[in-house]
């Protein structure tokens, strides 16, 4: 079997840091807790983890800096634990390179599914584009480049990135304000109406049939998932 893989908690409340570092060896993952963001920048750099649960409130470096400085190094997954009060800092948080956020309380399974899924789709940026419908549709997460029947689609940062999160989690059903926050970064203004936009357009360039859309489906009173299996 291959060495564990690392994922370094960094949460100054002890509880919470426990909860999730018995959940994730259950997983099977090592884990290093840090209390501060100055132990946490510490172990990142010796330990090299696949993974970084962040706290946002912390003493000494807030979330926001330690996230900073972590994808100043490199492309570490990061995914933030936040109060739901901080919808600021979330915001600022995905802005500033955050892969993904749990928003406390949260279940220590939830948090264990977003670890899978950012995992998952941080290791599908180095490897073969994804492909639907025998290569109809093609999103290459390497070179940011998406592909309709043959020919270059352009995308707006937020419509790809609306899009790489849908196609890579295929059974997962996003609600808006999900890819809000996925999408739109610190532009706060027009919320459920702007995704929609987004959700227009993205069915213009990319569906066969944008009337009928086929990927980009509705779930309707909740968001959005997609639809279509991978050839
Ligand atoms: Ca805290």
């Amino acid at each position: 079997m291959a060495a564990k893989e690392t994922i370094l908690v960094v949460e100054d409340e002890e509880k919470i840091a426990e909860v999730l570092k018995s959940y994730l060896e259950r997983e099977g993952f090592s884990v290093a807790t840090a209390k501060d963001g100055e132990e946490a920048l510490r172990l990142y750099a010796t330990l090299s983890p696949v993974l970084v649960l962040l706290d946002l409130m912390l003493p000494k470096r807030s979330g926001e800096e330690v996230c900073r400085e972590i994808r100043a190094r490199g492309n570490t997954p990061v995914i933030m634990l936040t109060a739901k009060t901080e919808e600021n800092s979330i915001l600022g948080g995905l802005a500033i390179g955050a892969d993904d956020y749990v928003t406390k309380p949260f279940s220590p399974r939830q948090v264990v599914a977003r670890v899978h899924a950012v995992l998952r789709r941080a290791g599908t940026a180095q490897t073969e584009p994804l492909r639907f419908d025998g290569g109809f549709l093609t999103i290459d997460t390497t070179a940011r480049t998406v592909m309709r029947d043959g020919t270059l689609v352009t995308l707006t940062p937020s419509e790809y990135s609306i899009l790489v999160a849908l196609a890579t989690n295929p059974k997962r059903t996003f609600t808006r304000d999900e890819l809000i926050h996925l999408a739109l970064k610190d532009d706060f203004e027009g919320y459920d109406r702007v995704i929609d936009t987004h959700m227009k357009n993205l069915r213009q360039k990319i569906e066969p049939d944008a009337k009928q859309p086929r990927y980009l489906l509705t779930v309707h009173g909740v968001g959005y998932r997609f639809g279509g299996g991978a050839t």
